[in-house]
């Protein structure tokens, strides 16, 4: 390994200059929209000592400019842009332990397979986080960390129970690490553990190691259901009877070790794909799950409707389930995982989210069946072939926590929607701009074009993720506090309170920073 010219002690800075063959590579993350061409130095941190010098190397000369990576999955220009001078990269810090007194550990470098493998392999634990491998712990955990075991185990946040960050406080000169729990006694402190709890990457320092004094225990065996629904077939109302379904799943009480993702992929794919985990835990007897929670869901969808088993490749997660000859196959856990664990490729793309609070009402499932019919004039006919609106189960043990008890206060949801549109060449942009633009709009008619509960007098709607962001939530007038409202609702003003104390001079800052 080239540790060239500027060798720092806990950190190795490489510029430009030093001609560095890796250099080109550190410049772009998940989405090939995004690139920091007019970065001047990567720092790859390799403890939090270092983070601390390389932060106070990296002030000095890069100013506000400076951007913190982990796995580079952001959805918007947050890490990569033509202002980013300075990259603090902390993928070289990617362990995981098991510490006696704050407990499990994982640095933030690490992604979710990494986290699955550790965690899984030495203890039997997992975090009910993200399904997809290459997700950076960094940008992933203090944004919420939602997957398939949320239901039943909540959101990552749930369970952290406290977080080693590097800090820039003025008062004290140098950037330093800090460890700030739930045992903290100091409020400033408190203030800045919870607000790790959702309130997001890049806003109050950088993130080393994240802890949890305890974690769930992981299932021995999951069933994987995957069915399809051709295009062929679908109607409006039949679409409504699916979407009603569904969403009676979510909100139920009874059967949190199932987690379902119903892909309504754009008419161009052919069909929509639905697809439902139902977990095996350690004591249980994998039959009597399968006659208890399985088959009554797959009766109950075949009197809607007769499904079929899936012939096309959807994206990430439905393609492996091709070659399947049933609708069900029971796998060990650790199989489960890696069968869901698609991220896709890397390629250009836009996403939005939103919470529901209840089914959907008619207008939005007419608005739905509209855009997903819909292929903008000037795309070639395949061109929507990766365009979808995946709508999640929410709800169960997430449901348990209270608004403000961490930074995401969407504790009363029963689905989660991404509205998601993936493309390869630079000319399209603007199609799937607009296509994805129109589409959410259209839906949100009647809260003002967005998820707005403040704005719905029917009381569903309840605002987006932090971890999906959406640069158009900032409106027509580039206002990140429209935005922000919609993430954090009640929370907000705690966590620009924290963010004040923690960063006075606004170091840490993107185009939705708090
Ligand atoms: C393919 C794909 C699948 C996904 N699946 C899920 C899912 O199943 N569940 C879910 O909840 N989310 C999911 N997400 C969203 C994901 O959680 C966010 O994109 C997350 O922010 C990515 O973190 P990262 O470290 O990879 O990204 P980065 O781009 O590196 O960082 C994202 C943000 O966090 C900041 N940040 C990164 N590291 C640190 C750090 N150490 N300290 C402080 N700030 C930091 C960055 O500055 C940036 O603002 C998915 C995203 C993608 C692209």
């Amino acid at each position: 390994m080239n540790r060239s010219a500027n060798q720092q002690p806990g950190y190795i800075k490489i510029t430009p200059s030093t001609g560095d063959a890796r250099f080109p590579s550190f410049l772009q993350g998940f989405n090939r929209r995004w690139a920091a061409e007019n970065c001047q130095a990567i720092y790859l941190c390799h403890t939090p000592e270092g983070t601390a010098h390389a932060l106070d190397d990296a002030f000095a000369l890069y100013h506000h400019q400076i951007k913190i990576k982990s796995g580079g999955h952001c959805y918007e220009n947050f890490v990569f842009n033509e202002d980013t001078r300075a990259i603090i990269d902390v993928t070289p810090m990617a362990a995981h332990n098991y510490d006696e007194k704050k407990g499990f550990y994982l640095e933030s470098g690490g992604t979710n397979w990494t986290a699955f493998q550790g965690l899984f392999r030495d203890y039997g634990k997992v975090l009910p986080a993200g399904s997809c491998y290459s997700v950076g712990l960094g940008g992933h955990i203090c944004g919420g960390g939602y997957g398939l075991l949320s239901r039943l185990n909540g959101l990552t946040v749930d369970w952290l129970t406290g977080v080693e960050v590097v800090v820039k406080d003025e008062a004290k000169g140098n950037a330093y690490p800090i460890y700030v729990s739930s045992d903290s006694t100091n409020s400033e402190e408190l203030d800045l553990y919870w607000a790790h709890r959702g309130g997001g990457g890049g806003n109050f320092g950088v993130i080393t190691k994240y802890y949890f004094r305890d974690l769930p225990t992981a299932p021995k065996a999951a069933f994987i259901t995957g069915i399809a629904y051709s295009w062929d077939e679908l109607t409006p109302s039949l679409l409504q009877k699916l979407l009603d379904f569904f969403a009676d799943f979510s909100r139920r009480t009874d059967n949190w070790r199932q987690f379902g993702i119903f892909a309504l992929n754009h008419k161009a794919a052919g069909e929509m794909h639905l697809t439902f985990q139902t977990v095996v835990l350690p004591d249980e007897d994998a039959e009597t799950i399968n006659k208890q929670y399985v088959n009554p869901l797959l009766t109950a969808l075949r009197a809607i409707h007769p499904y079929q088993l899936i012939t096309k490749p959807g994206i990430a997660q439905h393609s492996y389930l091709l070659r399947n000859s049933a609708d069900t196959v029971l796998y060990t856990f650790y199989e489960a995982v890696q069968l869901l664990n698609g991220s896709g490729t890397n390629q250009r793309g836009k996403y939005k989210s939103a919470y529901m609070r209840k089914p959907f009402p008619e207008d939005q499932v007419a608005a739905i069946y509209k855009w997903l019919t819909m292929v903008p004039e000037g795309l070639p006919s395949d061109g929507m072939q990766q365009s979808l609106l995946q709508v999640d189960s929410y709800g169960g043990r997430i449901n348990l926590m209270n608004a403000g008890d961490t930074a995401i206060p969407q504790r009363s949801s029963i689905l989660k929607l991404q509205y998601q549109t993936y493309w390869s060449q630079e000319r399209y942009d603007q199609y799937h701009l607009d296509w994805i633009r129109g589409f959410y709009t259209d839906v949100y008619k009647h809260t003002g074009g967005v998820p707005d509960p403040n704005n719905d007098s029917t009381k569903n709607v309840d605002g987006c993720y932090y971890n999906y962001p959406d640069i158009d939530l900032n409106g027509r007038d580039n206002d990140k506090g429209k935005a922000l409202g919609l993430y954090f609702g009640i929370n907000l003003d705690r966590l620009k309170k924290t963010k004040r104390r923690w960063d006075k001079n606004n170091y840490f800052v993107s185009s939705q920073s708090l």
